[in-house]
């Protein structure tokens, strides 16, 4: 099947944000849309699209700060996992942190859990728990589309930082070796930050996922 996938890079923290849907399809979702809702409700107006639900990876300020704003627009249900709550519920304070205010996003609509399967616009998101940057990340796997959204997890040469509240770098380490470098090599990744990569391509060329780095642990 072709997956169109559109990546908007935010202003401010950087991070990508991701609008997704089956070729053909009128109904797409939003992952982590960041500080990028205004020129994601351009696209949706101009391809005709309906946002069905807001995929979040983790509830990082720089993931969900438009969350609030993009429900007010299209009454789209979030999805996030419950160990990540504690973000998602104090997304003012994490704020407040960096001199910002951000309007609290709306109550949760759908807990995440691994190997959960979800159906949207004939797209299946298989959801795999890999927390160690924050307690409840997830990822989204399209087995059909090879492709994965992995939010915080791995970046191209890098992986996610453990060292903010929740985080612990030995069980993101073990969320790659378990979540991440078990998918095909082919599997194209959408991180939350930077450009794609493949699983391949990082695990060859990773240089946390090296034994000189005590990438052997992964
Ligand atoms: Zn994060
Ligand atoms: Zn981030």
């Amino acid at each position: 099947m072709i997956l169109q996938i559109r990546p908007f890079v935010a202003p401010g923290f950087g991070e990508n944000g991701y609008i997704v849907w089956r070729d053909g399809a009128a109904t797409a979702v939003a992952i982590d849309p960041g500080n990028s809702v205004a020129p994601m409700l351009e696209l949706l107006a101009d391809e005709g699209l309906r946002i069905a639900a807001v995929l979040l990876t983790h509830a990082h300020l720089d993931h969900v700060e438009g969350v609030a704003r993009l429900v007010r627009e299209t009454s789209a249900p979030v999805y996030l996992h419950p160990a990540d709550r504690f973000l998602y519920d104090h997304v003012a304070q994490q704020a407040q942190q960096f001199g910002m205010r951000v309007d609290s996003p709306p109550p949760v609509s759908k807990s995440l859990e691994h190997d959960l399967h979800i159906d949207i616009g004939d797209v299946t998101y298989h959801v795999l728990h890999a927390p160690g940057h924050s307690p409840g990340h997830v990822m989204f796997h399209v087995a059909d589309a090879e492709c994965a959204f992995v939010g915080d997890v791995i970046f191209q040469g890098s992986i996610g930082r453990s060292d903010l509240p929740g985080g612990d770098f030995m069980q993101l380490i073990e969320s790659i070796r378990a979540q991440v470098l078990t998918l095909p090599d082919e599997t194209t990744l959408y991180p939350g930050h930077g450009p794609p990569t493949t699983v391949g391509h990082e695990r060859a060329t990773n240089p946390f996922l090296i034994p000189h780095y005590g990438g052997g642990l992964a």
